[in-house]
């Protein structure tokens, strides 16, 4: 018996089933893993051997220069999107490792189609790139907050599919991860940032704006999961009231995610008895 969770248990936990036959029904979703770790230092054990795999694998990838993999993180403030990112690739080399926020577009994005910007930054071969909020915000924040008309929005998930359908047929992996927060761990977290001097930075008064906002963005994420949950590209819901735990199911499916790209490294072209270093 190992220390971690098969990687078959975590997918079958988080994954949304491809084909959006059925509703996704988020208030029925955890929000706190009682199912993959029985503790939290089991989390953290999990977490640290994964995180050094998943180093050992970047570096293969690396080599190998084949295939890249995009991590997209989506998730309502607080849930953790940068506690993942840290986490999990707490071990990889900075080389092979490019982090893609997405904030407000500027002037110049939003002149072009809202998936501009977002193809300059899938990873190159060799690479991992964790996208800190992605196109899917052009399904969630526009569609709350009314930033784009509603039939133009619901164009989207469809050509999103495509989009990464695209991507995976191109060589390029595409794990898609939601963290899921409950309503009081926001609130709790919220709190958190305004009573911690070092946090302060990360509070927006417009957080509290999309907390209000609350039900309208449950429902805009419970659209896009079942929507665009596919085959080549399934969506995982993680359950995130637990950062610790919420790191190691993330650091799983990433892990997961590598081993079966399964790198190798290439042959040099060479041998290396051909060579003698005096
Ligand atoms: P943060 O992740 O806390 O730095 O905040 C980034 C902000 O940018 C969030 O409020 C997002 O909802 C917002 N944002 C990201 N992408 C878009 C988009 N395509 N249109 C409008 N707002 C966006
Ligand atoms: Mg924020």
């Amino acid at each position: 018996m190992g220390r971690s969770p098969a990687f078959s248990k975590v997918r079958s936990v988080t994954r949304i089933p491809a084909g959006g036959r059925s509703r996704v029904d988020l208030r029925k979703r955890d929000t706190d893993d009682s199912i993959l770790f029985r503790d939290k230092d089991q989390a953290l054990v999990s977490l640290d051997a994964d995180a050094q795999r998943i180093d050992v694998l970047q570096d293969a990838l690396f080599a190998a220069q084949a295939g890249s993999l995009l991590v997209v993180l989506q998730g309502i403030d607080t849930s953790g999107k940068d506690g993942v990112t840290k986490a999990v690739f707490r071990y990889t080399s900075p080389l092979g490792v490019r982090v893609h926020p997405f904030g407000r577009p500027s002037e110049m994005e939003l002149a072009h189609d809202y998936l501009w910007r977002i193809h300059q930054a899938v990873p190159r071969r060799g690479h991992i790139a964790v996208f800190n909020r992605s196109h899917y915000e052009d399904v969630l924040v526009v569609r709350v907050r009314n930033l784009a008309p509603r039939d133009r929005v619901d164009e989207r998930y469809e050509q999103i599919n495509e989009f990464e359908r695209h991507l995976v047929a191109n060589g390029t992996r595409v794990l898609k991860l939601m963290l899921h927060v409950s309503h009081e761990e926001q609130g709790r977290r919220l709190k958190e940032r305004l009573e911690r001097p070092e946090k302060r930075w990360k509070f927006n008064p417009d957080d509290l704006a999309d907390r209000q906002l609350w039900d309208e963005y449950q429902e805009a994420y419970e659209i896009m999961l079942r929507s665009c949950s596919t085959k080549h590209a399934p969506w995982h819901v993680i359950p995130a009231d637990s950062k610790t735990r919420r790191d190691a199911i993330a650091a799983r499916l990433v892990l997961a995610e590598l081993e079966d790209m399964s790198p190798t490294y290439p042959d040099p072209g060479y041998r290396p008895d051909q060579f003698q270093i005096d």
